[in-house]
């Protein structure tokens, strides 16, 4: 493989998911760009694991939208219950237009993987192991210091290999993505620091095997002091994500996995059973195999700005939320493609800067809604008093965004406000 580029329009950080797509949408408008991630290879997990039909779409527009589809499992529509009394629904719809258009479960490794291959067939390698280290605008571009990471032998009298910078290369680019995830490094170089825009929220989250079927739905569960999200995966896998109460010891940090172990202990699976139970007692599926458990916290908050000058931030660098609508990632992905294209005009002299700031207020106004800090949501004439009462919460839960997140929100009797 060709070194580190040491000048490129474009340097995006972090090759997850935001940062993968945005490379892919920037290399197909025949830009340079290059991509660096501090670790070894992708997450390996399924994480966010629902496309939202926005996602399709864009999937569609990059030529992914078939395999993805194939490969993964499309869900009906959306059931939310008072405990065990089922209060309100939603059917996903269905376009004759767009065969792909709907909310597919395909687990968050199997998308990086594909982006990933789409970025090579631009020539475009994921360089793993290359971590930002600092960077520093200057007038017409951004200087940034990457270090390789290599692999020292060190150790005795037991032989064992230590990670290492082996190497600092230097990048000069035009402009420079932060999608590092929630502990962004450029946010930080930046001075961005976040805003809390309320407690965090931590969740158990299990993936098992069912013992009986479950049918093609998402389903929300709210119980006084806890909202808990069950979806069904491809490959007859399911997820719980069952919200731990605040106050209770949350473990564990932000964004991070804890205590992620294989169990398959009889015990282990009926204490699940009986706390999925009390909650949900519509749940009647069981639990045959545990595939993970892990407990992670989601923070609330929002940067001050989506960037400035030549530094642009998308995803969890920018943003992150409470994981049941799936809408860090999507919403993530929707930005990156939005900011990749902007800098694209930018870059081919059809935009001026203007359209960057855009991006920042743009950004700003939908996630302010989302976090219930801006203009947020309320009940239409005739919803429900549930609805009414719950409707910044259900917010959170609704796996879809632009117009049809507000199409989806109409068919609960709740309104977007502007
Ligand atoms: C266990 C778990 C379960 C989750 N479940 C859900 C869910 O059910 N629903 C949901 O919506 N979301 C969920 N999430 C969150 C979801 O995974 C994130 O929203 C999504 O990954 C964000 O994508 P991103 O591209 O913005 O950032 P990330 O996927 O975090 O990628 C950031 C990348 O940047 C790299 N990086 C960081 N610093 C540097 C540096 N200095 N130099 C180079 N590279 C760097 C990191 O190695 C990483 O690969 C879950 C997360 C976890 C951990």
């Amino acid at each position: 493989m060709k070194p580190l580029s040491a000048k490129v329009d474009v340097l995006v950080v972090g090759a997850g998911p935001c940062g993968l797509i945005a490379a892919l949408t920037l290399a197909r408008s025949g830009l340079s760009v290059e991509i660096v991630d501090r670790a070894w290879k992708a997450s390996g997990e399924s994480f966010a694991c629902g496309l939202h039909p926005g996602t399709m779409d864009l999937l569609e527009e990059l030529g992914m939208g078939s395999g993805a589809w194939e490969a993964g499992l499309r869900l009906d529509g959306i059931g939310f219950y008072d405990r065990e009394r089922r209060v309100a629904s939603a059917e996903f719809e269905r376009r004759a237009d767009r065969p792909h258009h709907g909310l597919l479960v395909l687990p968050q490794d199997q998308l990086e993987e594909r982006l990933e291959e789409q970025l090579l067939r631009h020539h475009v390698p994921v360089r793993w192991g290359h971590r930002l280290d600092t960077s520093r605008q200057e007038d017409h571009s951004v200087h940034a210091v990457v270090e390789e990471i290599g692999f020292n032998a060190v150790g005795y009298p037991f032989a064992r290999t230590e990670e290492a910078v082996v190497r600092v290369r230097e990048v000069s680019a035009r402009y420079l993505i932060g999608a590092d995830g929630v502990n962004s490094h450029v946010r930080q170089v930046e001075g961005l620091h976040c805003e809390s825009t309320g407690l965090p929220k931590v969740y158990d989250m299990i993936e098992f095997k069912p013992v009986g079927e479950v049918e093609r739905e998402a389903r929300i569960t709210f119980n006084p002091g806890t909202v808990d999200g069950f979806w069904p995966l491809p490959s007859w896998t399911c997820r719980w994500c069952l919200e731990v109460p605040q106050g209770a010891d949350p473990g564990g940090s932000q964004g991070e996995v804890v205590g992620e172990e294989q169990t398959g202990a009889a015990r282990q699976r009926a204490q699940l059973e009986r706390r999925i139970q009390a909650r949900a007692p519509w749940y009647e599926s069981g639990i045959r195999d545990v595939d993970w458990q892990a407990r992670v916290t989601f923070a609330r908050q929002l940067a001050p700005a989506f960037g400035r000058g030549r530094v642009w931030l998308t995803g969890d660098a920018a943003h992150q939320t409470s994981p049941l609508g799936m809408q860090s990632m999507n919403i993530g992905l929707r930005e990156s493609v939005d900011l990749a294209r902007r800098m694209a005009a930018l870059l081919g002299n059809q935009a001026t800067s203007e359209t960057l700031a855009e991006y920042d207020q743009e950004r700003r106004n939908e996630w302010g809604r989302l976090l219930g800090v801006g203009s947020g949501i309320k009940a239409r004439p005739g919803a429900s008093e549930w609805v009414r009462t719950r409707r910044q919460q259900l917010l959170a839960t609704l796996p879809a965004s632009g117009p049809d997140l507000t199409a989806l929100a109409g068919k609960i009797g709740l309104e977007l406000c502007s």
